[in-house]
């Protein structure tokens, strides 16, 4: 089974530089939860790889961000698709950790849970570091013009790869399905 990774912030809900810190700020960017549901009804599992250096910067916990998610899972469900695992950090900047992106951690704790070829995984974000990490765990990255994607289209010549890009994860997704 084919799986694609999703960043959160920007990708699935709609980003804020004051951080998305309760379940009333998360909400979903039009046609996400649908090209999610989307996705499962194809035969992906779809994961999550978010960086929430909320908590440790003190804006939310971790029974919030459990909140936030369960928001997220229930939205996705009643849409008919389910997301198969999430995987966060927590860490600050300074902290020093292995799992924040441009690191790929969070993508290989994923792999502990979840079966996948690197190499036949794509991963959406909307930052550089989503790309970043994604190429460092041997994924396929690709860009999305929501969220932070517009100022990101501008760094893309600091990579080395080609990564493709779309409007939204609803664009992604109609690619992707049309493509198989
Ligand atoms: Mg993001
Ligand atoms: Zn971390």
């Amino acid at each position: 089974m084919s799986l694609v990774i999703l960043d959160r912030d920007g990708v699935i809900n709609q980003d804020s530089d004051a951080f998305v810190k309760s379940p009333e700020e998360w909400l979903p960017i039009p046609g996400s939860i649908e090209a999610i549901a989307k996705l499962c009804k194809s035969g992906y599992q779809v994961a999550i790889a978010t960086n929430q250096s909320g908590i440790a910067r003190g804006y939310f916990t971790v029974e919030t961000l459990t909140a936030m998610h369960n928001k997220m899972e229930q939205l996705v469900n009643q849409a008919g698709g389910n997301i198969a695992a999430i995987a966060y950090c927590p860490h600050g900047p300074d902290d020093n950790c292995n799992c924040r992106k441009p690191k790929p951690g969070l993508i290989y704790q994923l792999a502990q849970q979840l079966q996948f070829n690197p190499q036949e995984t794509w991963v959406v974000g909307d930052s550089l570091r989503d790309l970043q990490a994604a190429e460092a765990a041997g994924c396929k990255p690709t860009l999305v013009t929501t969220g932070k994607g517009q100022s990101t289209l501008k760094k893309l010549p600091e990579l080395s790869y080609d990564v493709p890009v779309f409007k939204d994860l609803a664009e992604f997704t109609r690619a992707l399905l049309k493509q198989d």
